[in-house]
């Protein structure tokens, strides 16, 4: 099949969180014509959130996994390409060529690749059991694998490997995480709450080992029976998970000669390189203008956020307000919410003590600008602290400190 009219349209290659949002969101905006989602996965746009959390302890649906219902494309008349890859990109002739041999051609194009489960080279790594999550295949295959007293070791003490160990638990397995730095979530949370995380892990069960190095993957008969230490020692597991981060999809952008580091170069427009083409979501490294720098974020907020000013560039209406980036994690009975990023920050500020009741961190800079909040289980907190982030606010650290100011009045 081929859409070879006079206005091709927009084509969106990559159907997750953040292809799927841009179709809406297009959509949305008033774009009336010809519009194409293409995904590898043969499924709808999909969340991956509760791929770790819910839907691996069989408390979720498939509906309220997806993004939008089906109708929602037939109704907005986007079709869906899935369970198809796009192989190359034709930049001059405005054309990408698809893993079943067709061609598409677009007026203007939305990257949205996302991320993939980064590899890790070790020996055994192809043993039977071992896995990562990434998709919904991924988190059933685990999930089938997580049967009550079924030994879970996870590589990784990241996002991935904490809430998979959480549900493991409640699923009846028991679970070990290898961290490699001396914390858990040490590329996303502050030294507080990594300790307060791995004690709550700890105290219900998970055997959490730190600054700890694997050497291998150790099977029999082709199946994975431990993971052997650097230091010599073995954790003994029926299943494998290696959660290690996740490296950008821009292989395609690349092989085009689209501006790439680290993920597709994009602006506040999302716009690439390319006139004609945007990149939006995991796949992409974008400049966040209250820290003068550019990341690569991976959260769902980010997806959103780029597919609106994506949808709002094409369609010609005013740039969305830019956003804090924000994250959220579940784990056992622990919601962490984190918004903004603590560049720059030369101080923290503790309010409440760290217990399951709730608590948080505000990241301050010099001048007591707030610059970033971590909470567990202090959504109020959080709230204000992402008002306070956003507004740049000046905040004494005593009054956040001190239980008995009003955290609405202070971001007011
Ligand atoms: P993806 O969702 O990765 O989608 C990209 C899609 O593009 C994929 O389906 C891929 O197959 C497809 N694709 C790639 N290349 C091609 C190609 N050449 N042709 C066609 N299709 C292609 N974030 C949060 O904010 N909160 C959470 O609690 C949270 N939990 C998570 C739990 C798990 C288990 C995982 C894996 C991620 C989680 N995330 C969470 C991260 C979040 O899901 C991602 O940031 C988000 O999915 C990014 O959306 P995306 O569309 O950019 O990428
Ligand atoms: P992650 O959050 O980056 O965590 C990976 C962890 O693995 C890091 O702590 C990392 O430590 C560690 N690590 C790296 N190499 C290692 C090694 N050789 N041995 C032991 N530990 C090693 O990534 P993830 O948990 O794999 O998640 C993958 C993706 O899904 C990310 O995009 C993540 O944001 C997303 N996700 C998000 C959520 C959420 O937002 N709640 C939930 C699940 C997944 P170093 O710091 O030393 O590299």
């Amino acid at each position: 099949m081929t859409n070879q009219g006079p206005e091709p349209g927009i084509v969106i290659i990559g159907g997750g969180h953040a292809g799927g949002s841009a179709a809406a969101f297009l959509r949305q905006y008033g774009y009336k014509g010809p519009l194409t989602l293409v995904g590898t996965e043969p499924l709808l746009p999909y969340q991956r959130p509760p791929l770790s959390k819910a839907w691996l302890k069989g408390e979720a649906t498939a509906e309220s996994l997806a993004l939008r219902p089906a109708r929602f494309y037939v109704q907005q008349n986007v079709e869906t390409r899935l369970g198809v890859t796009a192989t190359a990109l034709d930049r001059e002739a405005h054309r990408v060529t698809l893993s079943d041999g067709s061609t598409l051609g677009y007026t203007k194009l939305v990257l949205a690749l996302g991320s993939r489960a980064r590899p890790l080279a070790l020996p055994g790594r192809n043993l039977g059991g071992v896995m990562e999550l990434r998709t919904a295949a991924d988190a059933d295959r685990l999930q089938a694998a997580l049967k009550p007293g079924a030994r879970l070791a996870v590589v990784g003490g990241g996002f991935i490997g904490l809430e998979v160990a959480a549900s493991a638990m409640a699923l009846g397995a028991s679970a070990t995480v290898i961290e490699r730095e001396a914390r858990v979530l040490a590329r996303v949370a502050c030294p507080a709450l990594s300790a307060f995380v791995q004690d709550y892990h700890r105290a219900r069960g998970v055997d959490v080992r730190l600054a700890t190095g694997v050497e291998a993957l150790e099977g029999e008969g082709g199946q994975v029976t431990g993971i052997r230490l650097a230091d010599g020692g073995l954790v003994p597991c029926d299943l494998a998970l290696i959660g290690v981060g996740a490296l950008a999809n821009d292989g395609l952008a690349q092989a085009a000669g689209l501006d790439c580091a680290n993920g597709i170069v994009v602006d506040l427009a999302a716009r690439t390189s390319d006139a004609d083409i945007y990149a939006v979501g995991d796949c992409t490294n974008r400049p966040l203008p209250m820290y003068g720098q550019m990341v690569r974020l991976e959260s769902v907020p980010n997806a959103i956020e780029q597919a609106k000013q994506a949808a709002a560039d094409i369609t010609g209406r005013a740039p969305p307000m830019p956003e804090i980036p924000w994250f959220w994690s579940d784990q056992f009975d622990l919601r962490l919410q984190m918004a903004g990023l603590p560049f720059g920050a030369t101080q923290t500020v503790l309010r409440g003590v760290p217990d399951v009741a709730g608590f948080a961190v505000f990241h301050l800079g010099a001048d007591d600008t707030v610059l970033a909040v971590e909470a567990i289980n202090a959504p109020a907190d959080f709230m204000a602290g992402r008002v306070l982030v956003a507004k740049q606010k000046q905040v004494a650290p005593g009054l956040l400190a001190d239980l008995s100011s009003d955290m609405k009045t202070l971001a007011a």
